[in-house]
């Protein structure tokens, strides 16, 4: 059987984990936090060291020493998934969810992720091009 339906994430190899990324990105897009609701929403800018073709991090080993705020998920407390988008496979698998049929490790092909619509590579754009992050808040990312 495989191993995201026996092992809980914490069991988990770290190629077991690595391969659960899907590489979307969203994750790596800046949210923003509404300070009375404590509403979480994401903006279309994504983390200056995001390559937006591939959506996938050009200084991984080193993310969290490079930008503070990105956040190592295996560190991360499990209770705390909850800000990850609702397609994440660390977040599905927390909820007891399955995993979509555009995963990789389900289709079997990577290319199934921009297929599905999933990637932030039609939609995102650099840091270096928001002036005022609140312009680019996309409410339909969830
Ligand atoms: S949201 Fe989840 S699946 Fe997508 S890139 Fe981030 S960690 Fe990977
Ligand atoms: S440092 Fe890398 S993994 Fe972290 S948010 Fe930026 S691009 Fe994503």
């Amino acid at each position: 059987m495989s191993f995201w339906k026996t092992k809980k994430l914490s069991e988990m190899s770290i190629d077991e984990w690595e391969s659960l990324c899907d590489n979307c990105g969203k994750c790596c897009l800046h949210k923003l936090e509404d300070e009375k609701t404590e509403k979480i929403v994401f903006t279309n800018v994504a983390c200056k060291l995001i390559n937006l073709t591939t959506c996938r991090c050009t200084k991984y080993s080193k993310r969290t020493e490079l930008v503070p705020e990105c956040l190592d998920l295996r560190e991360l407390d499990i209770d705390r998934y909850g800000w990850l988008p609702s397609t994440c496979a660390y977040r599905l698998l927390n909820d007891d969810k399955e995993l979509p049929s555009w995963h990789p490790l389900i289709s079997g092909n990577s290319a199934s992720v921009k297929r599905a619509g999933v990637s932030i590579n039609s939609y995102a754009i650099k840091e270096s091009n928001a002036i005022d992050f609140e312009d680019h808040i996309i409410e339909w990312l969830k």
